[in-house]
């Protein structure tokens, strides 16, 4: 996509830290970071984000997921480590380029939020279970 900033990223029109890039993927670092090292993975086809993204990308996103963070580990010894994906305003995306996030953590950083559980009855548990499974 002509105005995509990561597709302009994989063109070489905007420059990036680059980490590390196969056949299918491309991973660096992200120019706003929440943490030291925080990175993202980007697959070098266009799509948008979860519910466009073929299967078969998805894996090969995960894949290099995995390699990537392995090397932050090895770099910076953290203590933890958020491995997540936005889809859609509402979860944060800002970026309409499906990417997943490598996320550092050291106790204590306060770098993301929790969230407030939302506490559902029994009833409300069984419900949202029988919608989900009804729809796989
Ligand atoms: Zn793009």
């Amino acid at each position: 996509m002509s105005d995509c900033i990561f597709c302009k990223i994989l063109a070489g029109e905007i420059p990036s830290y680059k980490l590390y890039e196969d056949e299918n993927t491309f991973a660096f670092l992200d120019a706003f970071p929440g943490t030291r090292g925080h990175s993202l993975v980007i697959p070098k086809t266009h799509y948008q984000d979860l519910f466009d993204t073929p299967e078969d990308v998805y894996s090969q996103l995960i894949s290099t997921a995995k390699k990537v963070a392995n090397a932050l580990k090895k770099a910076f010894q953290f203590d933890g480590m958020n491995l997540f994906q936005t889809t859609g305003k509402a979860a944060g995306q800002t970026v309409y380029h499906i990417h997943v996030h490598l996320f550092p953590r050291w106790m204590g950083d306060q770098a993301l939020g929790g969230w407030k559980p939302i506490q559902p009855s029994k009833k409300e548990f069984e419900k949202t279970r029988d919608l989900i499974s009804a729809n796989i």
